[in-house]
């Protein structure tokens, strides 16, 4: 057991059980996918097919457009029936393509690669971005462009990322019980792609069954080892996870590749290994629908562009009053305000609750009781920070390190005065890359 830890954290209630033993089930293909062309971080792709276009499972649909951008394709076969701004998890309308099934479920043709031992890293990188893969642990940023660091900073060392440290999400837990071989062999093409030497798989160890089998499996000595790493809130952080495995820390401002390491989630290995052997696009994910306001909870694989109403349909519809609805987990999920909101590539879970479960209490003052700061995984003074965000000192929240704020939400889970700190949070942050861009235009 990995012990070190990192600074801060909390322990919120984890209700995985919820969710933990429920295999993966496949959902039927929506009647009317809506596929978002923005669902990374970067610039959006562009449409690059127009309303009657037929398109299959797998048709490329948006072109990458930037530096760091990936290409969207289509997760059902049928005819596009609109390109317009529709609603999405990140809150506003986002240019979407609406494509209505067919039924066909016919498959794109997909590219003919080489076996993968015989694919170079450029190749291995271009098959990966060709199939739009982007991190699946919820940041969405462009895995090609992860994989490829500036040649000042070797990566030494990968780190599968299993931890699943939000509360009542398990849908990386079941794919490790249920696809283990696929993830470590693309993590061996990480591997491969970066030349480093060391791997590990981290997983907390309220998954003893992942731990078991993942060691199991490793067992033969393929350059990956098995990392069982304590229940804490937010392990699964990148920056906090190679402190706590190799007590390498992250510049501030800086990325894991500064420190010679690479952190991708076990979702993501897995989508890296299919785009790499088989050629496939990520068009499906798995999420985690769960809650009390939820039937019965489920793991579920999804096609890209489902709404969130058919997720829950197929998990009996909800129970009693729904008072929340958050895409992913409840420490740094979105609340919604419609279930028409499409599933995405970093769609993680659907967590509802109840109506006494979504209450939030109104803010009261500070009393400066620094609990917030005890617990910021960042070594971050949250209240501080908070009042020049609120009082529009963007300088002063900047020189406090606003930007290296990772939104985790621990401030906020243990602050008495319930202070919206991470609200706070992303909107100075907002402020902030807006005067940016801004005086760089300029
Ligand atoms: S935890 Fe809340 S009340 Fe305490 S110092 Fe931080 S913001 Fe103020
Ligand atoms: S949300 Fe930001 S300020 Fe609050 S604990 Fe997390 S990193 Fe620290």
């Amino acid at each position: 057991m990995w012990r070190r830890g990192f600074p801060g954290g909390t322990h919120p209630h984890y209700h995985k059980d919820l969710s933990s033993g429920k295999a993966i089930e496949e959902l039927a293909a929506p009647e009317e996918a809506v596929i978002p062309l923005h669902q990374h971080t970067g610039a959006p792709s562009e449409p690059i097919v127009k309303v009657g276009d037929r398109v299959r499972v797998g048709t490329k649909i948006g072109e990458a457009a930037g530096a760091i951008s990936v290409p969207t394709h289509s997760s059902i076969a049928g005819e596009v029936k609109k390109i317009e701004p529709r609603p999405h998890p990140l809150g506003a309308n986002i240019l979407s393509v609406v494509i209505a099934n067919d039924g066909s479920d016919e498959e794109e043709e997909k590219a003919v690669l080489k076996p993968a031992a015989e694919q170079t890293r450029e190749e291995m990188i271009g098959a990966i971005k060709e199939a739009g893969i982007v991190g699946l642990g919820g940041a969405a940023f462009p895995t090609f462009f992860k994989l490829s660091p500036p040649k000042d900073y070797p990566v030494d060392t990968v780190i599968l990322n299993g931890a699943e440290c939000e509360p009542y999400l398990t849908a990386d837990h079941r794919l490790m019980l249920e696809h283990a071989e696929e993830i470590v062999q693309g993590g061996k093409i990480i591997m491969k792609v970066l030349d480093a030497r060391q791997g590990f798989i981290a997983i907390e160890e309220n998954k003893p069954d992942a731990i078991a089998l993942m060691e199991k499996l490793v067992a033969g000595g393929n350059g990956f080892r098995v990392a069982e790493m304590p229940e804490r809130y937010p392990q699964g952080a990148e920056k906090q996870l190679i402190k706590a495995l190799l007590r390498r820390e992250v510049p501030c401002g800086g990325l894991p590749f500064h420190v010679g390491t690479l952190v991708q989630n076990v979702g993501t290995a897995l989508a890296i290994y299919e785009a790499v052997t088989e050629g496939r696009p990520l068009t499906r994910r798995v999420a985690t629908v769960t809650g009390s306001a939820v039937a019965e909870p489920k793991n579920l694989m999804v096609r890209i562009g489902t709404p969130v109403a058919q997720l829950i349909e197929a998990c009996g519809g909800y129970r009693g009053e729904v008072g929340k609805l958050i895409v992913g987990g409840p420490m740094m999920g979105l609340a919604q305000f419609t279930d028409e909101v499409p599933v995405i590539k970093g769609t993680s879970g659907i967590l509802v609750l109840t109506e006494e479960e979504a209450v939030v209490p109104d803010p009261e003052p500070c009393i400066r009781c620094a609990r917030c700061v005890d617990t910021c995984p960042m070594r971050l003074v949250p209240c501080t920070i908070q009042d020049y965000v609120e009082y529009g000192l963007l300088d002063e929240a900047t020189d406090w390190g606003l930007m290296d704020c990772i939104e985790c939400g621990c401030c906020a889970f243990v602050c008495p005065a319930r202070r919206r700190l991470v609200g706070f949070f992303k909107y100075g942050k907002a402020l902030v890359m807006e005067r940016r861009k801004k005086s760089a235009a300029s």
